[in-house]
C-alpha cells in the first residue's frame, strides 16, 4: 500500500523523548549512523533538537529489512515506543542517553548519497568542502547552535531598543555612496544608462536624515556591504546593530548600549556582566596596551621608561629619546629564565612591526642581572627600572626605544603575545570598554590628505572647533569605540547638525565645494530645515555573535559566508552575466571591446 507522508508526520522532537517512557510516538529526522550489532540495528536518528537511539530488532519491526538499507544522512519517519535503556548500556554524555525507541515501522522519507564528510562537530575537513556542501556543514549542531544564538540576539536586541522607544525602518539598498573608508559595491542602473548604484558601506546617511525627519530613535539590524580586501575574519556584506538618537549625548548612547550589552549577556547567556564598562581615552589606550583595541582580560601594561634614562649611556636608548621617540617596556612576571630562543621568538615579534630591537633584562636573583645590557646599565638605572615596574626577582624585562608609534605598535603585540604563551587570558571573561577622544582626523600619506578617523559626519569637540583651520590633528572627535576582549565590535559618535560645521570639516578633508554639493547636498540641505543634534553607533552583529558564541571564525555564524576571495563556494557566485544582460545596462566588458 503507498505510504502517505501524513500518517508519518512526527509526534515529538527527539529532545522530548525523556519524558515520555512507555508512549508510542512518531520521529522525523536524519540517520547519523547505523550500527548492527547481535541482530540488532542501532540507529542514532538526529533532529534539531538532538539525537536519539532507536533499536531495530527482528522480532518487532515490521520494517527490519528496510532498516538494513538505511544508510547515513537518509531522512527517516520512525515509529516506535520510548523505553529505558537496559541497565549499563546507558549513554550520560547525551541528553536522551537513558531512553531508545524500539522501532515498530519505520518509512525512508528520502535517500542520501555519501556525504563528502561525516556530520559532527569536530570535523576536520578542509573548510573549502564544508562550504561547497554548506547545507550539510549546517546540519552540524554546533553551526545550528551558533545560528540559534544570532536568532536570539537578534531577537533580544529587538525587544530591548522596542522597549526603549526605538523604531524599526529600512533603509535603502540601492543607494549613493556612504563614505566609510572603504570601496563601494556598484550596481548599474538599467533605467539611468551610465550611472550606477551604490550598495551601502552603512546606514549612516539615513539614519542621520530619520533624526531630520523626527524619528527621534531609529534602529536596523543592517546588512551592509565594503569592498575590501578580505582579511581573514572579514565579509563583504556582514550585519550591523545601527541606532541612531536625537537629542543626546555621547553618555547617553553609551550607557544604553551598555545597558544593551547586559541584557543581551543576561537573555542570551545568562551571565550578568559588570557595567559600567571602564572607559579609555584613544591616548591612554595607545600607551598603556599599544593598541585602540585592548584586550583587557589581562593586565601586562606598558610602561614608559623614558625618564630612568635621561642621562643614559646606553647608545639606542640616548639616540631615540633625543629624537623625540621613548623607550618603553613590560614585565613578564616570572620570565627571568626564559631561554635564549624564547627571547628571540619576542624579539622576532616587535622586529616585525618596525623595532629595531629588544632590550631585555632578566631579574634572576637579587643583585643578580642576566642581560646584554649588563655591562651599560648603571646600578641607579637598574633599581629606577624595578621600582617603576615594581618588578621581583624572577621577573623579566622588555624594553623597545624607537619613535612613540612603532613602539607602541610593537609592545602591544608582544603585549598580546604573551598574554598567550603566560596563558593570561581567562576564556571566560567577557572585558568591555569603551574607548573615547579619538582624534577626529589623521594624515593620509598616499592621498596627502587628512582623512577623517571615523567618517566625515563625525561631530569635532566644542573646545577643538578653532582649530578646523589651523590645526585639523588637534581637533578631538565625539567618538566613542566599544571593545570586547580586544575586538572592536562597535563604533559611533555625535554628529555634526550644523550645516556651517559640516562644511568646514568637508574643507578640512580636502574636499572641494562643487564635490560636497554633489555627493552630501541633500544632507547639507537637510541640516537647514531644522536637525536636531543627533548621535548614534553601530555595532559589528556579526562579530558579536561570533563572541557569545565562542567561535573564533566569523563564518561559524553566518548562514552563507564568502571565502577570504568574496566567492560564495555553494552557488559560484559571483557569476558572469549574459551578453544581453550587459548589453541591457550598457557594460562592455574589455575582453568584448573590438569584437
Ligand atoms: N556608520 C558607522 C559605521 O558603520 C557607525 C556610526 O557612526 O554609527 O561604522
Amino acid at each position: 500500500m503507498a505510504q502517505r507522508q501524513e500518517d508519518w508526520q512526527r509526534t515529538h522532537m527527539a529532545d522530548e523523548l525523556p519524558l515520555l517512557v512507555g508512549q508510542e510516538v512518531i520521529l522525523n529526522g536524519w540517520v547519523q549512523r547505523r550500527r548492527d550489532h547481535g541482530g540488532l540495528i542501532f540507529v542514532d536518528l538526529r533532529d534539531r533538537s538532538g539525537l536519539v537511539q532507536v533499536v531495530f530488532s527482528p522480532d518487532t519491526a515490521v520494517c527490519f529489512t528496510l532498516a538494513e538499507k538505511i544508510r547515513s544522512e537518509y531522512v527517516l519517519a520512525v515509529k516506535g515506543y520510548v523505553c529505558q535503556r537496559p541497565a549499563g548500556t546507558e549513554n550520560p554524555r547525551l541528553k536522551t542517553g537513558f531512553i531508545e525507541l524500539e522501532a515498530k515501522d519505520a518509512w525512508i522519507l528520502n535517500t542520501a548519497k555519501t556525504p563528502p564528510f561525516y556530520i559532527e562537530d569536530n570535523t576536520t575537513v578542509d573548510e573549502t568542502v564544508r562550504l561547497k556542501y554548506r547545507h550539510l556543514d549546517l546540519r552540524r549542531p554546533k553551526l545550528q547552535q551558533n545560528l540559534a544564538i544570532r536568532h536570539r540576539l537578534a531577537q533580544a536586541v529587538r525587544n530591548f531598543l522596542t522597549r526603549h522607544g526605538f523604531l524599526e525602518v529600512e533603509t535603502p539598498i540601492l543607494t549613493l555612496s556612504t563614505p566609510e573608508g572603504a570601496r563601494d559595491f556598484l550596481v548599474p542602473s538599467r533605467l539611468n544608462p551610465g550611472k550606477f548604484y551604490a550598495l551601502p558601506q552603512s546606514p549612516q546617511l539615513f539614519k542621520q536624515l530619520l533624526m531630520a525627519s523626527g524619528l527621534e530613535r531609529y534602529f536596523q539590524l543592517a546588512r551592509c556591504f565594503r569592498d575590501e580586501d578580505l582579511r581573514a575574519d572579514r565579509q563583504p556584506e556582514f550585519t550591523q546593530i545601527d541606532l541612531e538618537m536625537s537629542f543626546v549625548t555621547a553618555q547617553d548612547v553609551r550607557v544604553l548600549v551598555e545597558e544593551m550589552m547586559v541584557t543581551l549577556a543576561q537573555e542570551v547567556l545568562g551571565r550578568n556582566i559588570p557595567a559600567p564598562f571602564p572607559t579609555i581615552t584613544y591616548r591612554d589606550a595607545i600607551a598603556r596596551y599599544g593598541s585602540d583595541k585592548p584586550d583587557l582580560r589581562f593586565g601586562l601594561p606598558i610602561v614608559d621608561a623614558g625618564g630612568v634614562f635621561v642621562d643614559t649611556n646606553i647608545r639606542v636608548f640616548q639616540q631615540a629619546l633625543k629624537q623625540n621617540g621613548c623607550v618603553r617596556g613590560l614585565k613578564a612576571p616570572g620570565c627571568a629564565g626564559f631561554s635564549r630562543r624564547e627571547i628571540d621568538e619576542l624579539t622576532e615579534v616587535v622586529t616585525q612591526l618596525g623595532a629595531k630591537g629588544l632590550a631585555w633584562i632578566a631579574l634572576e636573583q637579587e643583585n643578580k642581572v642576566r642581560s646584554p645590557l649588563a655591562k651599560v646599565l648603571t646600578d641607579q638605572e637598574l633599581a629606577d627600572l624595578v621600582n617603576l615596574f615594581a618588578a621581583r626577582e624572577g621577573d623579566l624585562l622588555l624594553l623597545v626605544a624607537a619613535d612613540e608609534h612603532t613602539a607602541a605598535m610593537a609592545l602591544g603585540q608582544l603585549r598580546l603575545y604573551l598574554g598567550h604563551k603566560l596563558d593570561l587570558i581567562d576564556e571566560n571573561s567577557m572585558a568591555f570598554a569603551w574607548i573615547t577622544q579619538f582624534p577626529l582626523f589623521e594624515w593620509d600619506d598616499e592621498r596627502g590628505r587628512y582623512v577623517a578617523v571615523h567618517h566625515p559626519f563625525t561631530s569635532p569637540v566644542e573646545e577643538d572647533l578653532e582649530y578646523l583651520e589651523t590645526d585639523p590633528a588637534k581637533v578631538r572627535a565625539k567618538a566613542y569605540d566599544l571593545v570586547l576582549n580586544g575586538v572592536e565590535i562597535g563604533g559611533g559618535s555625535i554628529r555634526i547638525h550644523r550645516r556651517e560645521i559640516q562644511e568646514r570639516v568637508f574643507e578640512a578633508l580636502g574636499f572641494s565645494s562643487t564635490e560636497t554639493e554633489q555627493k552630501f547636498g541633500f544632507l547639507l540641505a537637510a541640516f537647514e530645515y531644522g536637525t536636531p543634534p543627533h548621535g548614534g553607533i553601530a555595532l559589528g552583529f556579526d562579530r558579536l555573535v561570533m563572541l557569545f558564541a565562542r567561535t573564533n571564525s566569523i563564518r561559524d555564524v553566518i548562514a552563507f559566508p564568502k571565502t577570504a576571495s568574496g566567492a560564495c563556494l555553494l552557488t559560484g557566485a559571483p557569476g558572469s552575466a549574459e551578453p544581453k544582460q550587459l548589453a541591457e545596462v550598457n557594460l562592455i566588458l574589455p575582453s568584448d571591446q573590438g569584437s
